[in-house]
């Protein structure tokens, strides 16, 4: 089913400590594609920031070949979650603006085909 309208309930605030997700993917508002995302899925897992930093708190002595390990589940829920998004036309990720503007009803999702 294709989503055609959101509300408030449908996002929550994004917090990826130290950025984590930015760097690893370079995440951008899957509206307009701006880089400050303020908002996401309420559906999405926790981000790769707070996964790293619950590991890091358990395992101080990890090294990052370890961390990095740990967190390889995570980064394949968030690909699922946004694979699934995009076939419903939910967005993942969003910048202030967009957010307040889908919530608005001022702006819709256009759905486009792979090419
Ligand atoms: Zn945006």
């Amino acid at each position: 089913m294709i989503k055609t309208t959101f509300t408030e309930e449908d996002f929550v605030k994004y917090n990826d400590p130290k950025n984590v997700m930015m760097q690893l993917f370079g995440v951008t508002c899957s509206v307009c594609g701006v880089d400050e995302i303020d908002f996401i899925d309420e559906k999405a897992p926790k981000t790769l920031g707070q996964v790293a930093e619950e590991i890091l708190a358990e395992n101080p002595e990890i090294d990052d070949e370890e961390l990095n390990e740990m967190i390889e589940p995570q980064i394949e829920a968030w690909q699922e979650l946004d694979d699934y998004n995009a076939s419903i036309g939910m967005p993942t990720f969003l910048c202030y603006n967009c957010h307040d503007q889908l919530i608005e009803g001022e702006i819709s999702i256009s759905m486009t085909e792979e090419e």
